[in-house]
């Protein structure tokens, strides 16, 4: 799809997609830190105002280095266009201002991103936008949602904390149906293990902070679908409003994907190590993660994703005491909600990311009091395993 490197490999594609070598001959990405760009003369200034001639003109729309960012993860998802935005939220916030209006509608996966929940209902609710909730692996409660106004799904695929998978394909078709955009974030997995936009989806949307950095630096995010889209809904928003990435943050994120392929395999591998040992720990009651055979969409998680990812959750029996105390006795770990780093990080969902619904909320989402999650970095497994020892053994 990729219309400069068509036989790539997304492993390729991260390290060489969109690089434009400056008279310099510079070997990395250059960093182009300006915010207005000069002209020629007269003549080539009103050209590139009046869209005439494609070129750069002030880095709240145009800059090099943000736009090779795009292109790589553009080329990576197998999309034609990107826009890249100033956090995740700010692109999921576009999402919102390029294709919904008053009175318009939207559906959307109950367990998203708990900042996501409230920018639609709070946020775009203010402005009369609508959205209905519903559970990501039930198709009936997302068709019986659609109504005439709804404009696009939106979806997390493995959710967070509690690892269920939606079926992409089966919800693609389903939007199309009614004439509605699949929108997924694609946070979790990133191009390297899932490619939303092959299965049908038609807009894929990420924190770039995540994964993409993968070294816990930089805010950024991003949206990647069809030029059409793109240029007629998402692009002209960015360009009015200015939720701009910053050149030094996209020079960050684009280092961040030349090793994202192999980091990414790691943090499978460990992920996976970890959760096959948890899984045989007595104090642990259920161990959330796609790669086990235990897992209920097993089957799904292995036709869609080339890996099961880097993020798995698990149950301690003693409810809130007992967690605290798993997260206690580490020495290692970071104690933070933050995901997608090269260090480990372990988080009460309960007390943290989910502390703000109701008892009652929490219970119909499955999140437990004895719920732990772990975002495995690549420290040495073993070195994670004995972490955790202290305070599960007892
Ligand atoms: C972090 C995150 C976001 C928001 O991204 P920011 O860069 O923090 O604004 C959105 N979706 C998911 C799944 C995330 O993990």
């Amino acid at each position: 799809m990729n219309k400069k490197h068509p036989d790539y490999s997304v492993e390729s594609l991260a390290i060489r997609a969109g690089q434009q070598r400056t008279a310099e001959g510079e070997h990395s990405d250059a960093i182009f830190p300006t915010s207005s760009f000069v002209f020629d003369n007269a003549a080539q200034a009103a050209a590139r105002f009046s869209h005439q001639e494609e070129g750069n003109i002030y880095s709240r729309f145009t800059n090099p280095t943000v736009r090779t960012f795009e292109q790589r993860l553009a080329a990576m998802e197998g999309g034609e266009r990107c826009v890249a935005f100033a956090s995740g939220m700010a692109a999921i916030l576009a999402l919102g201002m390029g294709l919904l209006e008053n009175g318009a509608h939207v559906v959307c996966s109950r367990s998203l991103f708990g900042t996501s929940v409230l920018l639609f209902q709070n946020i775009m609710g203010k402005f009369g936008v609508e959205t209905t909730f519903v559970d990501l692996t039930n198709i009936s409660a997302w068709q019986q949602a659609i109504t005439p106004k709804t404009r696009f799904l939106f979806l997390e695929t493995p959710s967070n904390p509690l690892t269920h998978l939606a079926d992409i394909k089966e919800l693609a078709s389903l939007a199309h149906h009614h004439d509605c955009l699949l929108v997924v974030d694609n946070v979790y997995c990133t191009p390297v293990l899932q490619q939303p936009l092959a299965l049908g989806a038609d807009l894929v949307v990420h924190s770039a902070t995540k994964y993409i950095d993968g070294q816990g630096r930089c805010i950024g995010g991003a949206i990647v679908g069809s030029e059409e889209l793109l240029n007629q809904s998402i692009y002209p928003f960015l360009r009015t409003a200015g939720p701009t990435m910053s050149p030094f943050n996209a020079w960050v994120f684009l280092t961040g994907l030349e090793t994202l392929a192999v980091r990414m395999q790691a943090h499978c591998a460990n992920a996976l190590q970890l959760a096959r040992w948890l899984e045989e720990h007595p104090a642990v009651t259920h161990v959330y993660y796609p790669g086990l055979s235990s897992h209920p969409q097993y089957t799904l998680g292995q036709q869609q994703q080339s890996g099961s990812g880097g993020v798995l959750s698990f149950e301690v029996a003693g409810g809130k005491q007992a967690a605290w105390k798993v997260i206690d006795g580490t020495q290692m770990l970071s104690i933070t909600a933050n995901l997608g780093d090269v260090k480990t990080t372990i988080t009460h969902p309960a007390t943290t990311t989910h502390g703000r619904l109701t008892d009652e909320e929490r219970k119909q989402a499955g999140i437990s009091d004895g719920l732990i999650r772990i975002s495995v970095g690549l420290e040495q497994i073993n070195d994670i395993k004995n972490d955790l020892i202290p305070g599960l053994d007892t």
